[in-house]
């Protein structure tokens, strides 16, 4: 499933996220899965969802379910070199 940036918009208005913000586990996880997809169909990731990125760094517990979302939609293969970049 493709995600247009309008979709990914809303997305972002869904859950109140402007640029240059943090957001905090519940908005996190409002967004994870389609993060997930998003790097599973190999395009870059837009610039809303820079923040999902920089939360994954910091929060482990969303990286793991950052992981199991992987796990759920997508294969293996880049899971870890995935959690390792978002392990500081
Ligand atoms: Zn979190």
């Amino acid at each position: 499933m493709d995600l247009a940036t309008k979709e990914i918009d809303g997305l972002m208005r869904l859950i109140g996220l402007t640029k240059e913000q943090e957001i905090d586990c519940g908005q996190c996880h409002a967004v994870i899965a389609e993060f997930a997809e998003q790097q599973l169909t190999g395009r870059s990731i837009p610039d809303g969802l820079k923040v999902v990125e920089d939360h994954l760094s910091i929060y482990a517990a969303c990286r793991e379910e950052y992981g199991y979302c992987r796990r759920q939609c997508g294969p293996w293969t880049t899971i870890d070199a995935n959690i390792q970049k978002y392990s500081r």
